[in-house]
């Protein structure tokens, strides 16, 4: 098959490139390289099943000439990470926003399998433990630029759900709770890779608030293979899945692991939400998925540990240290 990935030079997009070209496929990477970049995917530019284009997926044109010849898309392109939605609201919620409405038109268009990453945000401040696909969203004050990341990508959900429920177009939104591993960067927020880079450095390691609120963190390798089953899975078409890790750590005993992990001699530093984001910020306090859902569709259950992640990632920025150097 032959696979469209746009955002393929981010970090959940290369692991999905180098999966899809083990699998045997052709893909074509559609990426800016705004928050992805070259160095993600330039070992695969030599594979003669695999090419790479530099350009918006808010360019309309370009997107029909690739979604034309694909099979498939996996649309990956967004903006990512809280930190980024913040500084950059705008570009932030058209990227997400417009670069799903064009994407979605030009497969609606040529009638192609869509593949759209949402994000456990939707759930915005809801409180329940674990998230279902059906629960409410609690959607966030507009003026807590937070919640703008949540709202853009429900409304993509929307628009896809309802490609779905118009003309039966085969869409698929699987929501992704705190993907990590290899070559994420911690430029945008992402805590696992934003602690383990402090530990390295000998930096303080700085936990926001109080450091109770928790997450649930699944290796990027689980997540690829679920992306990967999703668009294979008939029942999966017009359906939200959830895909996660179930395990859960405060962002406190986060820190105490990487810390020990690494033999780091970093302080751990506590710091307000107002200073770390922005004034009125609001933290999720817990965020479990329930992946009764992913279970059933596609036999879905995490093989890959936080102790696996961890690892992968010390491992990971240990290395780019030494290659920086
Ligand atoms: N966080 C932190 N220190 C950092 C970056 C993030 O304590 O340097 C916290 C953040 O406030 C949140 C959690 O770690 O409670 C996860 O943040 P991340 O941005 O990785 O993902 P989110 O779940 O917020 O989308």
């Amino acid at each position: 098959m032959h696979f469209l990935v746009t955002g393929g030079a981010g970090f959940i997009g290369s692991h999905l490139c180098e999966r899809l070209l083990r699998d045997g496929h052709n893909v074509t990477v559609l990426d800016d390289l705004s928050t992805g970049a070259y160095a993600n995917v330039g070992h695969l530019e030599g594979n003669p099943s695999f090419r790479m284009v530099i350009d918006t997926v808010l360019n309309r044109e370009r997107v029909e000439e690739l979604v034309k010849p694909a099979d498939a898309v996996f649309h990956l392109a967004s903006a990512v990470g809280v930190k980024l939605v913040i500084e950059q609201p705008v570009k932030a919620i058209k990227t997400i926003m417009g670069g799903t409405e064009i994407v979605l038109d030009a497969a609606a268009r040529f009638r192609k399998r869509f593949l759209v990453t949402s994000t456990s945000e939707v759930y915005g401040k809801g409180s329940k433990v674990p998230f279902s696909e059906n629960d409410d969203t609690v959607q966030g004050a507009t003026a807590i630029r937070r919640w703008a990341y949540a709202g853009a990508k429900a409304m993509d959900e929307f628009l896809a759900l309802a490609h779905w429920h118009e003309t039966r177009l085969p869409v698929i939104c699987p929501r992704l709770f705190n993907t990590v591993g290899p070559r994420q960067t911690g430029r945008y927020g992402m805590v696992i890779p934003r602690f383990v880079n402090q530990a390295l450095s000998g930096e303080p390691i700085t936990v926001y608030g109080d450091g109770t609120q928790s997450r649930c963190f699944c290796h990027v390798h689980d997540v690829v293979d679920a992306l990967v089953k999703l668009t294979e899975c008939r029942d999966a078409f017009g359906r939200v899945v959830n895909i996660g890790n179930p395990e859960e750590i405060t962002i406190n005993a986060l820190a105490e692991r990487i810390k020990s992990l690494t033999g780091s001699a970093s302080p751990i530093r506590h710091i307000p939400y107002d200073v770390a984001y922005e004034e009125g910020f609001e933290d999720m306090v817990r965020r479990v998925p329930d992946l009764t859902l992913a279970a059933k569709l596609i036999g879905f259950a995490p093989r890959l540990r936080l102790d696996d992640i961890l690892n992968d990632v010390v491992g990971d920025r240990r290395n780019a240290r030494t290659f920086n150097a």
